[in-house]
């Protein structure tokens, strides 16, 4: 089976940030039909709309898989809730946040996925993660 690189955002703002993160991290090693590829640096950055809230740690992930996009936004969806997001504000603060950046080549547009991200390239950790894990 072919496997396709894909970029995963990564990012917490609620509670052990840097924990919160390294536990998604471990359990996204854990989906079965994903390897890790690498990690990019955790940077810190403010929050975009939503109420007010605190500031987000983020990262990019670089991962190879051979499961299809819609199967592996159920799987991150089950991460989040696994690891304590409850409630969906729109932009709220959150404990984990697992976004599909990138998926290969493939351009998705579906009411519940969007590849690439949309607002991605407007969030200059995403740029700053993905050059890192694209050099
Ligand atoms: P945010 O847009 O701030 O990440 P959520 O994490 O609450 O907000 O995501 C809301 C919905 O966005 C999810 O239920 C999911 O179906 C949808 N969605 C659309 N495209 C993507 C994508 N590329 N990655 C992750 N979720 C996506
Ligand atoms: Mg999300």
């Amino acid at each position: 089976m072919s496997s396709l690189p894909v970029y995963i955002g990564v990012g917490s703002n609620l509670g052990d940030r840097k924990a919160n993160i390294e536990k998604a991290i471990e359990l996204v090693k854990l989906i079965k039909g994903v390897k890790m590829e690498r990690a990019s640096s955790v940077y810190e950055t403010e929050p975009v709309g939503g109420p007010p809230q605190g500031k987000f740690l983020n990262g990019v992930l670089k991962i190879k898989t051979t499961i299809n996009p819609f199967k592996l936004l159920g799987e991150l969806r089950e991460i989040e809730k696994h690891l304590g997001r409850k409630r969906r504000i729109k932009n709220g603060p959150r404990a984990i946040d697992l976004d599909i950046l990138l998926f290969g080549k493939k351009k998705i547009d579906t009411k519940s996925l969007k590849v690439p991200h949309p607002r991605m390239h407007k969030r200059e950790f995403v740029l700053r993660g993905l050059r890192e894990l694209m050099l």
